[in-house]
């Protein structure tokens, strides 16, 4: 390396946000990794030490308490296991003047408590939701992001360091709301996986290979999710239920026998299925039957 080049090495070094990381589990060692190779100073705290040995011999700096690691830096990440790790890591840390970023998963309610607690501090709070796992983590390509919500101010300013590990969505100053929006993503995961978990079982006992099935699958769910959410959120957007209409809720109750039918002839529970299928029963009974399944979303409030 010559000289010139080291130069621009610590010039470099030196210009981008000092970071303080409390947490190396999975998620914070990827976040570690990512803020180190992008540059960054780098201060890292674990509650059992031995975790931050790899890291360090990366170029952090680790910190013999959460207090020292909150000292070091006016940016703090924390990436813990859940709420209570985040109060008891922090409970002897001074963070006036601090910008606190939580990274560890938590419920709505949580992120604004702990936003409100941080508050009482003397710190600005930025909550995030992470969409991404560990190996997602420092590599664009890969598509990972983390929602964020709270102090907007915030934000702003540390965007381009937040942008280091993954992409970055902003939805507000609601501290919930970056919650709010991981778990719903999520549960529509699961929503998916629970479609796809009866589908795999229909075919279970037949003569028919789970592995050619399984694009048919994935490719007829990518085809219909797009395009459905988007006409849900348009109608309920505009109260319109039954504007657009391409297949009306009382044509898809009249279909539901035959899918009833064929779980009782492959011998599938239809313990999956069946809760999806009396909500939009209970739709119909409530509609003109002319709108499509937008009526089942108002049917879950309470
Ligand atoms: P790990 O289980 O790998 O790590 C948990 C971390 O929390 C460790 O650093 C652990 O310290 C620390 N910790 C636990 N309890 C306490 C405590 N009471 N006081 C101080 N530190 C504590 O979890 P991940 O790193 O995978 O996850 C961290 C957060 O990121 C979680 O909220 C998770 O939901 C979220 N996340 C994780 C994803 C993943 O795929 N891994 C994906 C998206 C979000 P120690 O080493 O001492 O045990």
């Amino acid at each position: 390396m010559t000289a010139n080049t080291t130069d621009k090495t610590l010039e470099t070094a030196s210009e981008k946000t000092p970071v303080t990381l409390l947490g190396l589990g999975a998620m914070g060692t990827a976040l570690a990794r990512a803020w180190l190779a992008a540059g960054h100073p780098l201060t890292v705290w674990n509650r059992t030490p031995g975790r931050a040995a790899g890291v360090a011999a990366e170029g952090a700096k680790v910190a013999g308490s959460a207090a020292e690691a909150v000292a070091a830096s006016t940016l703090v990440v924390v990436c813990l296991l859940d709420d209570s790790s985040v109060g008891e890591a922090l409970a002897d840390t001074d963070l006036a003047g601090k910008d606190l970023v939580n990274l560890t998963t938590t419920d709505p309610a949580q992120a604004r408590a702990r936003a409100e607690w941080a508050r009482e501090r003397g710190a600005r709070y930025l909550d995030g939701g992470i969409m991404a796992v560990p190996p997602m983590i420092g590599v664009p390509e890969a598509g990972g992001y983390v929602f964020y919500s709270g102090a907007g101010e915030l934000f702003e300013q540390h965007r381009e360091t937040l942008a280091v590990p993954a992409g970055t969505t902003y939805v507000g100053e609601d501290a919930g709301h970056a919650a709010l929006h991981d778990v719903a993503l999520l549960s529509a995961m699961y929503g998916m996986f629970a479609g796809a978990t009866h589908a795999f079982a229909l075919i279970r006992k037949e003569n028919i290979d789970p592995v050619a099935f399984a694009p048919l699958l994935g490719d007829w769910i990518k085809a219909m999710a797009g395009p459905s959410v988007t006409q849900t959120a348009r109608q309920l957007a505009t109260g319109e239920y039954g504007k657009d209409v391409v297949s009306s809720l009382a044509m898809q109750v009249a279909g539901t026998p035959t899918f009833l039918a064929t779980a009782e002839q492959q011998g599938v529970s239809p313990e999956l299925i069946g809760p999806y299928f009396a909500l939009m029963r209970r739709c119909l009974t409530e509609s003109s039957g002319e709108e499509d399944l937008t009526g089942v979303v108002d049917l879950l409030l309470r």
